[in-house]
């Protein structure tokens, strides 16, 4: 078995990462489907040899907090029973594949994703060839519909979208929807061989430069798209294709096929996922800190508000972002979740405006490494906070304690 790695590295469960709670052991649930009795012997398992905790990662995976390293063995064997281990480290990294949550139950979607995205899946894990590519490299495969994956990023992507000739996916390189280099189009059914070319091309140029790097973005700055275009195989059509129009996402509360509950922070505890696993067949994860329940019944709605479940969209804790912080993690030096609630309650008129927040407990931005519209970045115990800017970035104001900070962005103008 694999030790723990370092910070840096994507953990795993052969690959668990070690935070100052324990070891991170991140679970990676075939197309986010997960069977409510697997649900329940993890929260067991996340009782039983870790601190209870649970987060939520925006690669729709689940990490189990505060695991202790002499037991880590039995937990992996418990996981391998219920086929969430992969046969190595090497094609456990690999296997980053995103689709939609909402496959199968949204009449709104253009194709549906799960059986193309579990192709690629178990194509990631059989093709050694593969396994050389960079532990982060990620694919999506969006169908598209009210749960598409528009804003989450990917360095191949699979957008489905509707052509006269038929439904195909836009292949795209190294970013969002909107960002992404179009490569062209390609069928369902050729995803598989379409994603394995593009990744076989990105690790033939990236070994062809001084510094390879290691995401797609970073190769076409290099190299642009064209010489990724000529190694990939069952591509038609042209290079340049707009991305598709996507509706307004709106995956919370009761809709037709489910019943989306976020959590704060993507945090939850054991009790909180086996109440979940309570009142459904299944649950799928999603990139959103949410978790989907399909068919769960009338009842389920106030079962999940006593878990801790977040329902309304508008909610002022879903506008704040917030990594683990201190206890969690060695670089944190202040408890940035309760920071986050703190912010979450006394800054609603700001919140309700639409403004974002991201806590982070240090300048590395693990919960949110973009700009927020209001960036608290930990130091020394207390925080520096910057306006539309990235975490670390020069404070507009510096060295507040967790209180001042707290009463510093309620007390901002939405118009800042
Ligand atoms: S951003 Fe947060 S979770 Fe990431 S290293 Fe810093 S303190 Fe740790």
């Amino acid at each position: 078995m694999t030790g723990p790695m370092r910070k840096g590295y994507c953990p795993g469960v052969l690959a668990p990462m070690a935070a100052r709670d324990g070891l991170l052991v991140r679970i990676r649930v075939p197309g986010g489907r997960l069977p409510s009795a697997s649900a329940r012997r993890i929260a067991e398992l996340g009782r039983r040899h870790g601190n209870g905790l649970i987060d939520l990662s925006q690669r729709a995976n689940l990490q189990l907090r505060g695991v202790r390293p002499e037991e880590l063995e039995a937990l992996t064997e418990e996981l391998r029973a219920l086929g969430l281990v992969s046969d190595d480290a090497a094609s456990e990294a690999v296997r980053n594949v995103l689709t939609n949550p909402t496959a199968g139950l949204d009449r709104r979607a253009v194709l549906e994703a799960l059986p193309h995205a579990l192709a690629l899946d178990a194509r990631l894990a059989s093709d050694k060839a593969l396994h050389a590519l960079p532990a982060k490299f990620a694919m999506i495969v969006d169908g598209g519909g009210g749960g598409h994956l528009a804003d989450s990023a990917a360095d191949i992507r699979f957008d489905a979208v509707a052509l006269p000739r038929g439904s195909l996916y836009r292949v795209a390189l190294g970013g969002d929807l909107a960002s992404a280099k179009g490569l062209g189009f390609c069928a369902p059914n050729d995803l598989p061989d379409a994603a394995a070319s593009i990744a076989a091309a990105f690790l033939e140029l990236r070994a062809t430069l001084p510094d390879p790097p290691r995401r797609m973005a970073a190769l076409l700055r290099a190299t642009g798209a064209e010489p990724v275009r000529e190694r990939a195989s069952a591509l038609t059509g042209p290079l340049e294709s707009p991305a598709p129009e996507r509706p307004a996402r709106a995956v919370l509360g009761r809709k037709p096929g489910w019943l989306g509950v976020a959590f704060a922070f993507g945090r939850l505890d054991c009790d909180a996922l086996e109440g979940m696993a309570a009142l459904a067949g299944e649950l799928r994860l999603t990139p959103w800190r949410a978790l989907l329940l399909p068919g769960a019944g009338a009842a389920a709605t106030a079962a999940v508000e006593g878990l801790g479940g977040i329902l309304d969209e508008n909610d002022p804790r879903l506008a704040v972002a917030a990594c683990s912080g201190a206890p969690g993690c060695e670089a944190g030096t202040t408890d940035t979740h309760a920071d986050a609630r703190a912010i979450a309650d006394a800054a609603r008129a700001l919140l309700a405006a639409g403004r974002t927040v991201h806590v982070s407990g240090c300048a590395k931005g693990c919960a949110h490494p973009a700009r927020a519209d209001v960036t608290l970045t930990g130091r020394d115990g207390g925080y520096d906070i910057a306006l539309n800017a990235l975490p670390g970035a020069p404070p507009t104001y510096a060295g507040l304690s967790p209180e001042e900070a707290v009463r510093t962005v309620a007390a901002l103008s939405s118009e800042f």
